[in-house]
């Protein structure tokens, strides 16, 4: 990417953004570009925002070495889906927040069995639009 202090400014914004706000300005960005321009006939492709994870699953307890023994679960992904606007109309308003505001809602699209992280546990699934109910 080449930087400029224009380029430096919107990641400056985007970084100020909450994580709902960041993910609306991106997918109307996402709405606007295509991936793959030449094979629109016979292909549909569209970016996503996602979030990866590996979780530390050990107690931290010191190895027989005496170093740290480290057990990780390994990198997890989800894609982040928009809250579903239907079913939280006075959030859509503007009128209230949802939880604490990051993508700790966690579930599993029934329609395309892809992960989804949402800020709410109604969420519609960034990859095929299907409505998703997470954890
Ligand atoms: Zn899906």
């Amino acid at each position: 990417m080449r930087k400029s202090s224009e380029t430096d400014a919107l990641i400056d914004a985007l970084t100020e953004l909450s994580n709902q706000d960041m993910l609306e300005v991106l997918q109307a960005v996402f709405a606007r570009r295509i991936p793959y321009e030449p094979e629109q006939d016979f292909q549909t492709s569209h970016y996503v925002l996602s979030v990866t994870s590996n979780v530390r699953l050990d107690d931290w307890e010191d190895g027989e070495d005496g170093l740290p023994a480290e057990e990780w679960s390994g990198w997890n992904l989800r894609v982040v889906g928009d809250y579903d606007k239907e079913s939280y109309p006075e959030v859509a308003a503007g009128e209230i927040e949802l939880g604490s505001g990051e993508f700790d809602q966690r579930g599993m699209c029934r329609t395309c069995q892809t992960p989804v992280a949402s800020i709410a546990k109604r969420a519609i699934c960034p990859v095929c639009g299907a409505k998703v109910f997470l954890m």
